[in-house]
């Protein structure tokens, strides 16, 4: 091709905008969408972030490949009418191609973007994501995540909580899960925990006298997997002072419904429904459960409910290695031992009596069969959470080396307080009629864990370890290892 006029400086048209420009010339950029050759004319459907137009290229254009990147000058014309497509927004006018330029050649590609994509093989949509990415299914998922997440933020700005970071780097949380560990470099033999939720820092936050927290939070559970989920996921975390359970509910239950609302979703109920724990396990045999009816799920409703009610212990599940370092006296903690048990039952908590007996001051909120949300009224007396660390046998060493930094703050002035955190991966897979969570996250992982696109899990050079102060026992790593020292010595 002869030389072109180099154009990112030239001033860009977004193709939505091309049909109120007839007979004016434009720069468009974009991808190539379709290509159709006719021998002295090409067609392309250009594709930016706002639609598809035709561009026509007399003698020109049929060099381009499907999907490369272009810069098209060209003048836009109205189309005739028997011509005019109405199924395009821009069908009305077409380009004709003036100049044009290849910003990016692109080679065939490994996986099809045209189409839903749901019959590839994951492993190539993944290894591939940033084209799978390209498709209209992933792109409008997205987009109605960010959306939703527009809405949340706009909903507890205008209910007056403040948005907070907290660390990643930390010690372990109790969630019910593994932690993820991260050595550190500067203090051989010690390990960070990354974050399983924000739980004790929003906590702190209350001490620190915020009132009403939140943040749209990573957590990162070592759990083990399933079809639909990784190890990361992300929370709409939040935390109130002087509030009761009923407050919690019905602020976030106003929220949730005034979010969904604003991207277009539509709810069942007007109020959610409130089932016990006891009651759920004998209508549905399950704590999470489906109201929708036929109807309901053909006109895509979601149909939310909250649980209460549930029992603040459980007997430890011996096959779970994180119950089992949990619950050292045969008793683990159900949803969050930094919940406060329900007033009728604090007497009995305080002494470690009637432990089965004790219930929670736990709501979680299911949708559609899902659980989307948990949250509780916290302890915030010392003597509370020094009791529920007793009931699951910690020493009073345990007791120190675990929660003693909430044990002081809550010696310093932390008001009551509660709150929830909410699965926005759920909630946005719900809205969008998706059943896996890996179609609304954009980067997810595969079903055995590995990374998108970028290969992780992957070995360390044995220098990168060396400073870490670790040593592996892994087959992987050593293959790494030696598999190095070979391509070194091939080297020299
Ligand atoms: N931290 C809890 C969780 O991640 C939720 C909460 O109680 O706020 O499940």
């Amino acid at each position: 091709m002869t030389e072109k006029k180099v154009s990112p400086q030239a001033k860009r048209t977004l193709i939505v905008q091309t049909p109120k420009k007839i007979d004016e010339e434009v720069d468009l950029f974009g991808w190539v969408d379709a290509k159709r050759d006719h021998g002295k004319i090409t067609f392309v459907d250009l594709r930016d972030r706002t639609g598809k137009v035709q561009c026509v290229g007399y003698q020109q254009l049929s060099e381009v490949t499907p999907e490369s990147v272009l810069w098209i000058h060209g003048k836009v014309k109205k189309r005739p009418e028997k011509l005019i497509n109405a199924d395009l927004a821009t069908g009305t006018i077409e380009i004709e191609v003036l100049d044009y330029q290849i910003l990016n050649r692109s080679r065939e590609l490994p996986i099809p973007i045209a189409g839903n994509g749901y019959e590839i093989n994951e492993e190539m949509r993944l290894k591939y994501r940033y084209l799978d990415l390209r498709r209209a299914r992933l792109q409008k998922n997205l987009h109605l995540r960010s959306r939703l997440a527009q809405a949340i933020r706009t909903e507890l700005f205008a209910r007056d909580f403040v948005e907070i970071e907290t660390p990643m780097l930390t010690k372990s949380t109790k969630e019910g899960s593994r932690d993820f560990i991260v050595p550190s470099r500067l203090n051989p033999g010690k390990f960070y925990a990354l974050p399983q939720s924000p739980q004790q820092y929003k906590q702190l936050l209350m001490t620190a006298g915020f009132e009403r927290y939140f943040q749209l939070a990573r957590c990162i559970r070592d759990e083990d997997l399933r079809a639909d989920r990784g190890f990361e996921h992300t929370q709409v975390d939040l935390e109130m002072s002087f509030v009761d359970q009923s407050m919690v509910m019905e602020t976030v239950e106003s929220m949730v419904k005034a979010a969904i609302q604003q991207v277009g979703g539509q709810l069942k109920d007007e109020k959610f429904p409130i089932i016990t724990y006891q009651q759920a396990l004998k209508r549905f045999g399950a704590d999470k459960f489906d109201l929708r009816s036929a109807a309901d799920k053909a006109a895509g409703k979601l149909a939310f409910a909250w649980v209460i009610d549930f029992p603040f212990f459980k007997k430890v599940d011996e096959n779970d290695e994180a119950e089992v370092r949990d619950g050292k006296s045969g008793w683990t903690f159900t949803h969050n031992p930094f919940s406060q048990p329900q007033e009728q039952f604090l007497a009995d908590h305080l002494a470690g009596e009637q432990i089965e007996q004790i219930l929670t001051a736990q709501y979680d909120l299911v949708c559609n069969g899902y659980e989307v949300g948990g949250g509780s009224i916290r302890a915030h007396q010392p003597e509370v959470l020094r009791a529920t660390f007793k009931i699951m046998g910690y020493s009073d060493e345990e007791i120190e080396a675990s929660v003693g930094h909430m044990l002081r703050a809550f010696a310093v002035g932390t008001p009551p307080h509660g709150g929830i955190a909410l699965g926005l991966d759920r909630l946005v897979m719900l809205l969008a009629g998706e059943t896996s969570l890996k179609e609304v996250i954009a980067f997810p992982m595969t079903s055995s864990g590995k990374t998108s696109v970028m290969d992780a899990p992957a070995a360390l050079p044995p220098a990168q370890l060396a400073e870490l102060s670790l040593k592996t026992l892994a087959k992987a790593n050593m293959q790494h290892d030696s598999q190095r020292v070979t391509e070194q010595k091939k080297k020299k």
